[in-house]
């Protein structure tokens, strides 16, 4: 944990607001950890500019009230990040997505709210595993799409709309 701290990974202005306890249980601190030490430390260092962290863990009942956030969201297991440069732009937060998965350390990438005709992300969200395989999944989600989550309704469970467009971005 060379550039991030758990407590900016769990951090949140709105639990904070609602009362919520946002406080990492140990197995969340150690995901969290997995993800600095394997993906976020490296592209850190790789980009070498600040990374700001917008969004990290989230308790479950913090995450039941973000809007459009999927119920089983890696966030509530300390697995995912949303992330973006440090007073920087699209094209910065294009070039961190991309950075990351020239690293190669990924579970899933996914460059958020995207233009319908470019790549260019208001922010990156990444995830890492620190049990189980990693999917090494790129994807991108277009802004104005639609709505962001759709009721599966068999289940019940919200699902996250997007486009797997493989590795061939870069
Ligand atoms: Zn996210």
């Amino acid at each position: 944990m060379q550039f991030f701290t758990i407590h900016e990974l769990s951090r949140s202005h709105k639990a904070a607001t609602l009362g919520i306890d946002n406080t990492p249980p140990n197995d969340v601190v150690l995901n969290l950890t997995a993800l600095v030490i394997n993906v976020l430390d490296p592209v850190r260092a790789a980009m070498g500019k600040p990374i700001r962290v917008t969004s990290g863990y989230r308790c479950p009942e913090l995450n039941a009230r973000i809007p459009g956030a999927s119920s089983d969201s890696q966030h509530t297991k300390g697995e995912a990040a949303d992330i973006v440069i440090a007073k920087g732009g699209k094209w910065d937060n294009y070039l961190l997505g991309c950075a990351i998965v020239r690293l190669g350390n990924f579970d899933q990438v996914i460059f958020e709210n995207v233009g319908k005709d470019d790549l260019l992300p208001d922010w990156i969200h990444v995830s890492w595993k620190r049990t189980g395989t990693n999917r090494h999944e790129i994807r991108k989600h277009v802004k104005g799409s639609g709505p962001i989550e759709q009721k599966k309704r068999k289940t019940g469970k919200t699902i996250r709309k997007s486009t797997n467009f493989g590795q061939n971005i870069l």
